[in-house]
C-alpha cells in the first residue's frame, strides 16, 4: 500500500485521515520529522496557519517539511495548509512564516469570518485540462491573490483563484474533506511514484 502523511499538529486532521483511508491509503499522523520518512505523499490540513507554523518550528519539523516537499514529495495543502505552502502571505500574523514552496501570494482571511463560510460546487481543471465539478466548503478561507511562474490555476470561486497546481504541489483554499469530495485527494494519490 501507499502511505500518506497528514500533518497532525493542529486543525482538521481526522477528516483527511478518514478520507485517505477510504481511498485505500495507509495514513501516518506526522508529529515529528521522522514521521515523514515513510510517507509517499503528504497533506497539510486546515486550521490556524499561524499556530501550525509556530508548532512546526517548535517541534523541529519546519526544515524537514521544506526538504521533503522541495525534494518532490506530492503534497496537498488545504486552507491553512495552502497558506503554509505559499511563497508569500499578504497579511501574516506577527512573526508568521510560510514554507515558501508554492509560487503564489495568499490573503489569509479573504473570504471573511467563520460565519461567512459557504458550501458550493466548483469547476476543477484536472492535469489533462479537462474540467469536472468538485464540492467545496469555505471556512475563513484564504484567496490566492496572484499565481506566479509555473503555477496552473485549477479552480476559481466568484472569480478569485482558490486552487493551484505546481509540479508535486496542490494548494486549495477550500475543504473537500468536509463534503465527501474525493477527487482532489485522488489526484494527490495519482502523483505518488
Ligand atoms: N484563515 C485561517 C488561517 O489563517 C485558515 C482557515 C482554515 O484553515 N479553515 O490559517
Amino acid at each position: 500500500g501507499k502511505t500518506v502523511g497528514v500533518l497532525a499538529l493542529q486543525g482538521g486532521v481526522s477528516e483527511h485521515a478518514e478520507l485517505l483511508c477510504s481511498l485505500g491509503a495507509d495514513v501516518v499522523l506526522v508529529k515529528k520529522a521522522s514521521h515523514l520518512e515513510g510517507s509517499d505523499a503528504l497533506v497539510l490540513p486546515g486550521g490556524e496557519s499561524s499556530t501550525i507554523d509556530r508548532l512546526t518550528r517548535i517541534l523541529g519539523l519546519r526544515d524537514a517539511l521544506i526538504d521533503a516537499i522541495s525534494g518532490g514529495l506530492p503534497t496537498l495543502g488545504t486552507c491553512a495548509g495552502l497558506i503554509m505552502l505559499s511563497r508569500e502571505i499578504t497579511d501574516p500574523a506577527p512573526g508568521q512564516q510560510s514554507l515558501g514552496l508554492l509560487n503564489v501570494t495568499v490573503d489569509r482571511n479573504a473570504f471573511g469570518s467563520q460565519v461567512a463560510s459557504a458550501e458550493t460546487v466548483l469547476d476543477w481543471k484536472s492535469p489533462s485540462s479537462k474540467s469536472h465539478p468538485v464540492k467545496a466548503a469555505f471556512i475563513r478561507a484564504p484567496r490566492i491573490v496572484s499565481a506566479g511562474e509555473g503555477v496552473d490555476v485549477t479552480a476559481r470561486y466568484n472569480g478569485e483563484i482558490v486552487g493551484a497546481r505546481q509540479g508535486n504541489l496542490l494548494g486549495i483554499s477550500f475543504h473537500p474533506e468536509l463534503c465527501g469530495e474525493t477527487a482532489v485527494h485522488e489526484e494527490l494519490l495519482g502523483l505518488m511514484k
